[in-house]
Order: structure tokens, then sequence, then C-alpha cells
């Protein structure tokens, strides 16, 4: 499986089962009173336009469309009779149901509400108390998840922050780097739930240089006002997370034009400094049957995330020189000692990576993440709230089935996770495949009170230990 395909297979599988669908109340639910109605011609929404127009079968137009109709019909000397000519047309054609022709919601701007936008300091969760958070969930990482919360809290108090004083706090926009699957990803989207904010989540490897296949830059964008219901408040406050960001390092050794590398470094440094952007709403293609919303970046925490999967032997190269060269020969490392070697990374070891010293200028908070370490990876499988040994339990529970694991036996499936080198995303599949016989054939047998997984099980030695209700385990 590819990478792509492993992470959405993840987000699947990491489903939480806790938490409830939202309740939608169905009279809201078809309710447009809080989006703004757009021009049917120029498709800009009535917070651009001025007032607009309504017109028969529910159609708007702004007061610009209108007056260019007019001249143009007035230029072309069209009469009237000649347009009641024109409209009839042959048989077997008819025009489009105005109502049929509305922008669909998904592409509607939600209204300005009248409340000042922006963060309350008083409800912004403390860096302590977002990490406290983040460990129901995250495991390990106690460096990330400290660094990250301060970084959040610091972001969140410069969008509350009164600039008035002339003193502006700077933008402290995340890099993250860190292996496959020791939860990069993971941090983010939980960061994001317990803020309550909108969150995108792009791939670099599909952005392009304006004008060349792939997505544009400010796509990004416009998937984080999607995630906030097309609201360009919230979204200005959102979350937007560019993964796979080492894939964009320059590229050495090439004549071309690098459109999907340097050039798209540089593009995005416009968006990660803050700067107002026209993004189309509900789509990714401007075109004419788009409408278009203005958003200002300056609020939005941009994380940029990678594995970097070359950039420890920079780092080794580098501390190795230094040693060979003066005096702390102690640096010295070997080829298997560089354990937290990512950890001491320097921003000329990334720019040696690819990365454009201006890039990294707008990135100034560096978070590494450590290799998940089998102990990590059976902390994984059964500490964080919603750990999938909890989330098997549960759905055994509910056929009022016991299920219990030997410890050796996740010891042994966080060995054979650890074999696959994808970290933590292993975990679910090895599992899965594991607890399919078990799932199908435990709910048949209604006198099955208890099940226990055994090291042998896992090791194709044996079966699982079974106990019948009211009968001691066999
Ligand atoms: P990546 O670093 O490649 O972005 P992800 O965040 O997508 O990795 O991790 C894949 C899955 O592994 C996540 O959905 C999460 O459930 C699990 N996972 C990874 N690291 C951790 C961790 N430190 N604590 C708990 N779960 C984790």
């Amino acid at each position: 499986m590819s990478d792509k395909q492993n992470r959405d297979h993840d987000e699947q599988d990491f489903r939480e089962i806790e938490i409830k669908p939202k309740e939608v109340d169905p009279q809201k639910r078809d309710d447009d009173s809080d989006y703004e109605e757009v021009c049917y011609v120029c498709r800009r929404p009535e917070s651009r336009t001025g007032k607009l127009i309504n017109m028969p079968g529910g159609l708007h137009i702004c007061s610009d469309c209108m007056q260019k109709a007019f001249d143009s019909f007035e230029k072309s000397g069209l009469q009237y009779s000649d347009l009641m000519r024109m409209t009839s047309l042959p048989p077997g054609l008819q025009f489009q149901d105005p109502s049929q022709m509305q922008v669909p919601r998904k592409q509607k701007i939600r209204r300005k509400k009248d409340e000042a936008p922006g963060f309350d300091l008083k409800t912004i969760p403390h860096p302590h108390e977002i990490k406290a958070r983040l460990d129901e969930y995250v495991v390990g990482q106690e460096r990330a998840k400290k660094a990250i919360s301060v970084a959040v809290y610091n972001h969140y108090k410069r969008v509350a922050a009164d600039p008035s004083d002339g003193v502006e706090i700077e933008k402290s926009n995340l890099l993250m780097i860190g292996p496959t699957g020791s939860g990069k990803t993971y941090l983010v989207k939980t960061l994001a739930r317990l803020l309550d904010v909108p969150l995108a989540i792009a791939d670099a490897t599909s952005l392009t240089e304006a004008g060349y296949i792939g997505d544009d830059i400010e796509s990004v964008v416009s998937k984080l006002l999607a995630a906030a219901d097309n609201d360009v408040e919230k979204a200005e406050r959102g979350i937007v997370f560019i993964d796979e960001i080492d894939k964009i390092a320059k590229k050495k050794n090439t004549n071309t034009r690098d459109v999907s590398g340097e050039s798209v470094q540089q593009e995005l440094l416009k968006l990660l400094e803050g700067s107002t952007v026209e993004v189309p709403v509900g789509g990714s293609s401007k075109n004419m049957m788009v409408p278009m919303a203005t958003v200002n970046t300056n609020h939005i925490l941009f994380i940029c995330g990678g594995a970097f999967p070359d950039l420890e032997d920079i780092i080794r190269e580098r501390i190795n020189r230094k040693s060979t060269i003066g005096f702390q020969s102690e640096l010295r490392l070997g080829k298997d000692e560089g354990e937290n070697l990512l950890s001491q990374v320097t921003m000329d070891d990334l720019r040696q990576f690819g990365m454009i010293p201006e890039f990294l200028g707008r990135l100034p908070v560096v978070v590494t993440l450590e290799t998940l370490t089998e102990n990590y990876l059976v902390r994984i499988l059964t500490e964080p709230k919603n750990a999938i040994v909890k989330q098997y339990q549960k759905l055994l529970r509910m056929d009022e089935v016991d299920l219990q694991f030997e410890p050796e036996a996740l010891e042994q499936i966080a060995r054979l996770a650890l074999e696959k080198k994808t970290g933590a995303r292993a975990l679910r599949a090895i599992i899965e495949s594991f607890m399919l016989d078990i799932m199908y054939e435990i709910p048949k047998d209604h006198n099955i009170g208890s099940v226990t997984i055994t090291a042998d099980y896992i090791n194709k030695k044996g079966g699982p230990l079974i106990g019948f209700r009211g009968m001691s385990v066999m």
C-alpha cells in the first residue's frame, strides 16, 4: 500500500467510537439564513457586491451585473421584440428551470456575524491544559507535545492580542519532523479537535506552482474554508497542516524548472506569513461558475510536517565533521547511535536538505518526534482514550463478552508492527487480521463469556482462551 493509501486507511480505522455524530436539527439543515446569497452572474457574495436584486425564480443578481446586462443590451441595438423572438426556442429545447440554477449550499459563504471575531484570551487553554488533553490521546512524544502546546498557546494569544500598542507578536508556525507513523497528523488532528477550530490537511506533493498541473497553493485555504462550513471568520482562525513537506525540497542538480519543489516553497511564503487570498468556495478550480471568498491567512496556524528521510545522515555528518576538527571527539556518532539525532537538527541541516531559508524563516518553531519503540507501540495499543484494544473490548462488551489480551500477545503485535517500519500505522492492520475470526465466531455462540488473546495465538502456535458463561476458562 502507498503512504497515501495507508493514511486513508488509518483515517477510517482510527475512528473514535466514543465521539457521537453531531445531531443536526432537520429544520436547521435546510435553513440557508446563515449563508450569504451570491450573484448568479459574477458569483460574488452579497458582502462584496452590495445589496443583491431579487429576481423571479429565487435568483439574485448584483447591480454591477444588472448594469452590464442593460449596457450590452443597449449597445447591441436589440429591441424587446427581438429578445422575445430569440427566447422562443425550437421544439424540444427549453430554458432551464431557474430554481434549478441556484448556487448550492456548499458554494455559499456564511454571513459575517455581528459579534467581534477572534479569540477571548480567557477561553484559550493554557499550555499545560493543552498538553494534558494531548496526553489523553497521544502516547510519548513528550517534548513535541510540550513545544506544540506552547506554540499553539502563543499563536492564539497573538490572535487575541491588541495590536494598538505597536508591538506585533510574530507568527509561530510550526515545522514537525518525525518518521512515518510517529503521530504527526494525529497530533494535529487532536489539537484541532480540542481547540475546536477547523482543520485542513493538505499534501505538499499535490501542490504545484500556479499554472501547472496540480493543485494551486491557495487550494489549502479553500479546503480550510470548506472545513469551516464556508465561514470565513472561522477559517481565519483555523489550522492548516501541510504533510510531506520534505517532498518539496529543492531538487538537486536539475536544469528544468522546479515547479513542485522550490517554486512551491516560494509560493507558500505569502500564505505562511499572512496575506489576503481569493479562494474558490466549494471547489478547487477557479472558474466563472465558482464564487470566490477573500480569506486573510494572518491568523491561520500553519503546521508543516514531514519524515525528512535523509536528514539524520546530514545531522550525523555535521556532528562527526565537527568532532574531527575540534575537541568534541565524544560527540562522534556511530551508525546506530542516532536514536535521538533528529532532535539536534539545525536550520543549516534543513537548508542542506533542500528547504529554502525564507521558507524556514516562516516556520520558527521546529518540533521533532521520536521513532516509536516497541514499548511505545504496546502503550499505543492500550493507553489512549480511544486505544484499539479498548475499541475491540467495547465492541465485544456489547455481546456481553469480556475481551483480554495477554501482555506477551501485545508485545508480539508491537514487534510485528515494528518490522513493517511504518510506526504505529501498522498496528491496526495487524490486530485486525487476528481479530477477524474472533469477531466472526464469538457472536455465534451465546455461551461464550470471555476471550483472552494469547501470545501463542499471535504466533500462530495456538488459539485464544475461551471462557464459557458460568464455567472456568478453557
Ligand atoms: P504520521 O507521523 O505519519 O503523520 P499518523 O499521525 O498518521 O503518522 O499516525 C498513524 C496512526 O498511528 C494515527 O492515526 C494514530 O492512531 C496512531 N499513532 C501514531 N503515533 C501515535 C502516538 N504517539 N500515540 C497514539 N497513537 C499514535
